[in-house]
């Protein structure tokens, strides 16, 4: 059993309570390898923001749950070294499928755990989120559950249809569970495909394709049934159209991919929403750079080479979620 308190990261509690008051959210990035991870501090440090490292099963099995706990261990150390005082990151699993998986994350290091039974009927739900929130809170450990169903693929996770979270159980589910905090469902939806063409209309100037609006009025209702209680948005890449076409440009095939809309994203963080899922948007950063990289300079066989601009890429983008679109910058001094 090793405690997270040991590797100097922090639950998510004090977190979240700020980040309701103040009008921002906090950024949760999925990270699987160092690059995305130096990137990642890079950027917090650098914005004194406060950070959610963000593990999937996936992830876990990609790059090892013993490394990933030493991972983090480093990136407090590191933050540290970048002259981030009093570092603020949280080591969080993405998507935990089964108490079993959450309990070994509780046991592995991590401050923070979610359980995703949201694809189970409701009082199923309940029952296994209430069973890993109380093994969960006796380490101090915080927990993430789900209600209502986003649609896409993430890692193991995919579901072909959504279903918005209903207002009326969120209250329930809440208080019957004990969770921390609750991922909704208001239109946001996993990878980089997050709609099909059909569902979006065109910019008449761009010829982009623009996804439909989310859900405010069921996120709004949710606020006034739960007042002050920290909701979660997964999903939330909003796969900029640049890096769509560095990949396309440079050898890739995305057709169609679209996101979720920035200005869409700042409005839900000035909510009760205070952690906002951003995986897809650094998985094509670094894809993009990676192959403008590579055919710009066909004769480099250094990863160092081209993974050097990845990271700088992630790392801006990164600084540009937590700045112009979360607003979390200089919380976390
Ligand atoms: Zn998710």
């Amino acid at each position: 059993m090793v405690s997270y308190k040991e590797l100097g990261l922090v639950n998510t509690r004090e977190m979240f309570k700020k980040a309701v008051a103040g009008g921002y959210a906090i950024p949760a990035f999925n990270f699987n390898n160092m690059e995305q991870l130096q990137a990642i501090i890079m950027a917090a440090a650098e914005t004194k923001s406060p950070v959610i490292l963000q593990v999937s099963k996936g992830a876990r099995n990609y790059a090892n749950q013993t490394l990933l706990r030493y991972m983090a261990e480093g990136a407090v150390a590191y933050a540290k070294e970048l002259g981030w005082e009093n570092p603020q990151i949280v080591l969080h699993l993405d998507h935990g499928d089964s108490f079993e998986t959450c309990k070994s994350c509780v046991d592995f290091g991590f401050s923070s755990v979610m359980i995703d039974a949201s694809s189970l009927p409701y009082e199923e739900n309940i029952a296994l989120t209430k069973k890993v929130v109380e093994y969960a809170h006796q380490f101090d450990v915080t927990v993430e559950a789900e209600l209502g169903v986003l649609a896409g693929v993430e890692d193991e996770v995919s579901a072909a249809e959504s279903h918005y979270t209903k207002p009326e159980e969120a209250i329930d589910f809440a208080t019957r569970t004990g969770c921390d905090a609750l991922a909704i469902s208001i239109g946001t939806s996993h990878g980089a495909y997050k709609f099909t063409p059909e569902q979006c209309t065109k910019d008449p100037k761009t010829g982009r394709l623009v996804p439909p609006p989310l859900a405010f009025d069921v996120l709004h209702e949710i606020e006034k049934k739960l007042p002050g209680f920290p909701i979660v948005l997964h999903g939330s890449s909003s796969v900029p159209q640049e890096y769509v076409d560095m990949c396309n440009q440079y050898g890739g095939n995305l057709p169609n991919a679209v996101g979720i809309p920035e200005e869409q994203l700042r409005e839900a963080a000035k909510s009760a929403v205070c952690k906002i899922n951003i995986d897809s948007d650094s998985r094509l950063a670094m894809t993009g750079a990676i192959r403008k990289h590579l055919a710009e300079n066909p004769s480099h066989f250094d990863p160092r080479q081209y993974l050097k601009p990845a990271r700088e890429e992630m790392k801006k983008m990164y600084i540009h979620k937590i700045v112009n679109v979360l607003g979390s910058d200089g919380k976390a001094e």
